[in-house]
C-alpha cells in the first residue's frame, strides 16, 4: 500500500514539470522557465532580459533556436558598464581618502 502511494506522487511530479511548450532560459545563471505564445518568433526572459528566437516544430512545441545577439550583447554591455562604473567610483573614493589622509 505504502509502495502504492509512492510510485502514485513520482508519476504526479513528473507531470508537473512536464515542459510541453516551454523551455527555459538559455542563461545559465538564469534558468527561468519561458513560456512564448503560439507563432511568437522571439522571447524576452523577463528576469534576466536575455532575448532568444523561437522555432516552433509543430503547432504547440516551441524549440529555441538561439539568441537575438543584438539585444543580448546589449544586455551583456550594459551589466559590464554598471560593474565599470561602480568599480570607477570606488577607485575615486579610495583616492580621495588618500589624499585626505596626508
Ligand atoms: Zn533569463
Amino acid at each position: 500500500m505504502e509502495q502504492e502511494k509512492k510510485v502514485g506522487a513520482t508519476v504526479e511530479s513528473l507531470r508537473a514539470t512536464r515542459t510541453y511548450g516551454k523551455f527555459r532560459c538559455h542563461n545559465p545563471t538564469c534558468m527561468e522557465r519561458l513560456e512564448p505564445k503560439k507563432g511568437q518568433k522571439t522571447i524576452k526572459c523577463p528576469t534576466c532580459g536575455m532575448e532568444f528566437r523561437v522555432a516552433w516544430v509543430k503547432d504547440g512545441f516551441p524549440r529555441i533556436r538561439g539568441p537575438v545577439w543584438e539585444v543580448n550583447r546589449k544586455v551583456a554591455e550594459d551589466a559590464f558598464e554598471m560593474k565599470m562604473k561602480a568599480k570607477e567610483a570606488k577607485g575615486k573614493e579610495a583616492l580621495k581618502e588618500n589624499k585626505e589622509g596626508k
